[in-house]
């Protein structure tokens, strides 16, 4: 596939045209022809993105935030957007955005997060206007299949899911070909009546030139008649934000508690009483301060997040409960979720998509850090502890990341024990091309992000990495900017247990995660 096709699929999947006036959305640096094999889909295009995605031997790096959003004047490395632009092109990374048409497509990231709270009845806040025109053609039967293919192959008769549509109801047509005509039907100076078929079929806006020409094109007519309407359609599924309804009306604490649940949070942020009764909801991920007056006359609750002291104000006084979603991790949440079923798309067509987690946060919180965070030393290795430790029901996680050449195909091997020490679970990934340290990284990643879904609350984590194990524990500074994005999430992963260790062992120790790794990568490269 080539990056054309690649912005070509994004756009099926969230035109383009649905983005706001403002936005900066497509193709923003690359070639058009350049090859894509792989694909990475991230939240930010920042310069630690496109690292990564040249890392995981990615052509093109899909993001929600766009690289480049104010124009530039000039791109070189004084700027910072300039100096990632150039790094995308010394690395051979296309960039492709996907912004508020991502947000307002159908299935885009307001849908998936209406879908996993089970909402009802999904409308768009503020429904998109739908750029679309109608073409009226007459056509003599026997042209009638030749002229819908051709008004077809240019656009024309898209609806939804749905392609090929038309209507044609048959008529009866009336012409007089003046001297110097060479009529298909009939014969000059004559008065003619033939039967005809009306053909109606809407297609974008600006695909008008092409679709009129191919259906001139196709037409036998010398001078085929047909009419454009310009139309003032309101998609019905696509917009800004959703409203919809939950399955039984709940309170809104309880409400703000399954978001916080949604999202791995400890907690969020809501305005209102936690007792009151809600059942419309309104969701705009992402920002929606500037949507809290169309939001309160929808809904009772509007989940969304960057919302400020006074738009907060102004919701209280409308009587809308607010629940914050924290831009970032409710952008990556659905993102990611959405990217799946894009990756199952691509994959027929022999590209692979690989979803990049930033898990950026911008702020921490007193609460997450202090007393309960002390490192100790124990023996050989050394170890982080976290709160009170007991030793029942303490699980071991056995990670280890290995890369043949460096950077070189990769693999990551996973072990997850019991506390009677009888493995649970085991990871064996390959994780294309990377270097030793990555891979380890990512083991570690890996494992944790299993052991915090089954559901462990106090763990030993076993690496033979000393780098980073030692990283980990605050003894190594982390100066590489790939690694620093991985070490950041390792340490949210570690946040989440009651009790959690980190410890180095020997490589011998490490066998059995070693071996899965030589698997992985004995699997993929064979
Ligand atoms: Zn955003």
């Amino acid at each position: 596939m080539l990056v054309r096709d690649f912005v070509r699929e994004i756009d099926h999947l969230a035109p383009f045209a649905l983005a706001e006036s403002w936005d900066h959305v497509g193709l923003q640096v690359g070639a058009l022809d350049a090859r894509v094999e792989r694909a990475l889909v991230a939240l930010d295009a920042n310069e630690t993105a496109i690292s990564e995605a040249a890392a995981q031997g990615c052509q093109v790096l899909l993001a929600h935030h766009a690289l480049l959003f104010q124009p530039l004047e000039a791109v070189t490395d004084a700027s910072y957007p300039g100096r990632a632009a150039l790094r995308a092109v010394r690395e051979g990374v296309a960039v492709v955005a996907a912004h508020t048409n991502l947000d307002k497509a159908r299935g885009g990231l307001a849908d998936v997060v209406c879908g996993v709270l089970d909402l009802e009845d999904m409308k768009p806040l503020v429904p998109a206007s739908v750029e679309v025109d109608k073409l009226v053609g007459f056509v003599p039967e026997g042209d009638l299949e030749a002229v819908r293919s051709a008004i077809f192959a240019a656009g024309a008769g898209v609806i939804g899911d749905y392609i090929h549509c038309s209507f044609a109801v048959s008529g009866e047509s009336s012409f007089l070909p003046r001297e110097g005509a060479q009529p298909t039907v009939g014969s000059v100076g004559q008065d003619q009546r033939t039967g005809e078929v009306r053909i109606e079929a809407i297609f974008p806006r600006a695909q008008r030139g092409a679709v009129v020409d191919a259906y001139v094109a196709a037409h036998s007519y010398e001078e085929p008649a047909f009419d454009v309407y310009q139309l003032e359609n309101q998609a019905t599924r696509e917009g800004l934000g959703r409203v919809g309804y939950l399955p039984e009306a709940t309170t809104l604490g309880a409400l703000a508690r399954r978001v916080a649940g949604m999202l791995s949070l400890k907690a969020v942020r809501f305005t209102g009483e936690a007792g009151r009764r809600v059942s419309r909801v309104v969701v705009v991920p992402g920002a929606g301060g500037s949507l809290i007056e169309q939001a309160a006359s929808a809904g009772d609750v509007f989940i969304t997040g960057d919302v400020d002291y006074h738009e907060a104000d102004e919701a209280c006084r409308l009587g809308l409960s607010l629940i914050e979603a924290p831009h970032e991790t409710v952008e990556e949440y659905a993102l990611e979720r959405w990217c799946e079923r894009f990756a199952d798309g691509l994959a027929r067509q022999g590209v692979e998509v690989r979803f990049h987690a930033q898990r950026r946060r911008l702020w921490s919180q007193t609460d997450e850090i202090g007393e309960a965070e002390t490192v100790a030393t124990s023996g050989e290795g050394t170890a982080l502890t976290r709160a009170v430790a007991s030793e029942d029901e303490r699980y071991e996680l056995y990670v280890d990341g290995g890369a043949r050449g460096n950077p070189g195909p990769a693999g990551i091997g996973v072990r997850l024990l019991d506390p009677n020490g009888e493995p649970v679970e085991e990871l064996s990934d390959y994780i294309g091309k990377a270097t030793n340290n990555v891979a380890e990284y990512q083991a570690l990643v890996a494992g944790l992000e299993l052991a915090v879904d089954r559901g462990v609350r106090k763990l030993t984590v076993l690496s033979d990495s000393e780098l980073v194990v030692r990283q980990i524990l605050g003894q190594y500074k982390v100066r590489d900017a790939v690694l620093r994005q991985y070490h950041e999430q390792a340490k949210r992963l570690l946040h989440q247990f009651q009790e959690v260790e980190v410890k180095h062992i020997l490589r011998e120790e490490n066998a059995g995660a070693d071996s899965l790794v030589n698997a992985a990568i004995d699997r993929a490269t064979k």
